[in-house]
C-alpha cells in the first residue's frame, strides 16, 4: 500500500489552515460532515462562473454541458459503488431523502397491515422515523435487532426476527454513534434466504472503505455527499433495477414524466422517474470532484491510515483517567464515543471548543443507542483522512484540562 501523504492532503483543505478561538482548528466532527478540498470548492465556483444552467432540458450549449457534467457524476457514482447500471443510481438530496424515498415508495407498493420491517437498534433517527411513519400509515410493525454491551448486533436474534410477514430489513453499515462496522454481507445473505430485500445505510461507510453493491448483493444503498468531502444537499439512492422499476415514483413534477395530460400521465424511465424537479445541479456536479479525490488517494490507503489513527486515538484516550468508551466492537471505523462519569458531555465539548477542537456531544441522532447504554449522550470524536496523531495528542491534552476544571 502506498502511504498517504498527509501534508499534501491537509494543504488541499483550506479550512484546516484557519484558527478557532485563537487556536489552530482541530476538526474531529467528521461524522457530522467532512471538510471540503479546494478541488471541490473550486468546482463550485467554476460551475457558477462557466456552466450554470438547468439540466435535462435545454437545447442550448450551457444546458448541454451542465447536463453532461451532472451525468458524468452519475457514472462516477456508479463506478464508485460498482453498480451494474448507471440508471440504478438516483441522485437525491442526501441519505435522509433516500431512506424516505424507499420507505414511501417501496412501502406504498409492497407493505401492508400486519407486515414487519426489521431495523437495528443502532440506527440514526433517519433510518427509524420514516419506517415508523409508514407503520402509522399502514399498520405494519418494526422488529428491532438488539445489540450487546460492546455495541455489536445480535445476529442470532436477527435470524429469529424473520417471518413470512417480513417485507424489508434495514440497518447501517457503520454506526455513527458507536463506530461499529456491522457484518453486512452476512446479514444481507440471511435476509435473502428469507426473500427479504435489504436497505443498507452507508452514510458512515463510503468515505472510509470501498463499498461494492454487487459483491454485497444489497438491494438498496444510501449515502450523503457532504460526509464524503463533497457538497451539502446531494446524496444517493442506489436500488436494484427491478425493484426501482416496480416502485411508484416519490414526487411528481418535471423530469419524472414521459407525457402529461389531464387524463393520464406516464412516468419517465430510471433514474429520472425518481428525480422530480430541478436537482441540486452544482452539488451533483461537484460531488464528482470529491469522488475523484477519494479515488486518487484510494480507499484502501485511506482505510489503512484511518485504522491506524483510530487505534492510536483509542490507546491514548484509554490512558485518560475516567474515560469510559461507549462502543467497543471488534470491528470499528473512525468513531470514538466516550463519557467521563461525573461530567456532562456538553461541558467537555464547550471547553474543547475554546481550545479550537471540534467534537460532537449529545445523542448523535441515535437516542435509542443512548438509552441502550443508559446515558444521555457521549462525546464523539470522528476521524477523517486529514486528521493526524498530533491532533489526537492535542485533543487528549485538551480533555485532561477540561476534566481538571470539571471534576
Ligand atoms: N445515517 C447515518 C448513519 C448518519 O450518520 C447520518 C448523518 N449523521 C444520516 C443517516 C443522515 O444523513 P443526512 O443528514 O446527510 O441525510
Amino acid at each position: 500500500l502506498k502511504a498517504i501523504n498527509i501534508e499534501k492532503i491537509r494543504a488541499d483543505f483550506p479550512i484546516l489552515q484557519r484558527e478557532v478561538n485563537g487556536k489552530p482548528l482541530v476538526y474531529f466532527d467528521n461524522g457530522a460532515t467532512t471538510q471540503k478540498p479546494k478541488q471541490v470548492i473550486d468546482a463550485v465556483a467554476h460551475y457558477y462562473e462557466q456552466m450554470n444552467s438547468n439540466v435535462h432540458r435545454g437545447v442550448h450549449y450551457l444546458s448541454q454541458i451542465s447536463t453532461d457534467a451532472f451525468e458524468v457524476t452519475r457514472r462516477k457514482l456508479q463506478a464508485f459503488i460498482h453498480a451494474e447500471h448507471e440508471h440504478e443510481v438516483i441522485i437525491t438530496k442526501g441519505t435522509t431523502e433516500s431512506i424516505n424515498m424507499v420507505a414511501t415508495c417501496y412501502g406504498r407498493k409492497f407493505i401492508g397491515e400486519g407486515d414487519e420491517i426489521i431495523v437495528s437498534a443502532m440506527e440514526h433517527h433517519s433510518n427509524i422515523v420514516p419506517w415508523q411513519m409508514l407503520c402509522d400509515e399502514k399498520g405494519c410493525v418494526l422488529k428491532v435487532i438488539p445489540m450487546n454491551d460492546r455495541g455489536e448486533l445480535d445476529l442470532d436474534v436477527y435470524k429469529s426476527l424473520f417471518s413470512s410477514k417480513t417485507k424489508i430489513a434495514t440497518f447501517t453499515y457503520v454506526s455513527n454513534a458507536l463506530g461499529t462496522i456491522n457484518p453486512v454481507k452476512e446479514m444481507i445473505d440471511i435476509a435473502h434466504e428469507h426473500q427479504v430485500p435489504v436497505l443498507l445505510d452507508a452514510a458512515q461507510a463510503v468515505q472510509h472503505m470501498a463499498v461494492d453493491v454487487q459483491a454485497l448483493d444489497v438491494d438498496f444503498l444510501v449515502f450523503s455527499g457532504h460526509k464524503m468531502y463533497g457538497p451539502t444537499g446531494v446524496g444517493v439512492l442506489y436500488g436494484k433495477e427491478a425493484l426501482l422499476n416496480a416502485m411508484p415514483p416519490y414526487q411528481g413534477g418535471g423530469d419524472m414524466i414521459k407525457e402529461v395530460s389531464f387524463e393520464k400521465t406516464t412516468y419517465n424511465e430510471l433514474p429520472f422517474k425518481f428525480e422530480a424537479g430541478t436537482p441540486n445541479i452544482e452539488a451533483g456536479i461537484c460531488l464528482g470532484e470529491a469522488i475523484d479525490y477519494l479515488n486518487e488517494l484510494g480507499l484502501e490507503q485511506i482505510k489503512a491510515y484511518e485504522d491506524e489513527l483510530l487505534a492510536y486515538a483509542t490507546a491514548e484516550l484509554s490512558q485518560v483517567e475516567g474515560v469510559r468508551f461507549i462502543g467497543t466492537a471488534a470491528q470499528k471505523s473512525s468513531v470514538i464515543s466516550f463519557v467521563v462519569d461525573g461530567t456532562h458531555p456538553y461541558d467537555i465539548g464547550v471547553i474543547l471548543d475554546k481550545l479550537g477542537i471540534a467534537v460532537r456531544t449529545g445523542h448523535h441522532c441515535a437516542q435509542p443507542v443512548m438509552e441502550r447504554f443508559g446515558i444521555p449522550g457521549t462525546v464523539r470524536m470522528s476521524l477523517a483522512m486529514y486528521n493526524t496523531k498530533a491532533e489526537v495528542d492535542t485533543l487528549v491534552e485538551g480533555l485532561k484540562r477540561a476534566l481538571k476544571m470539571l471534576l
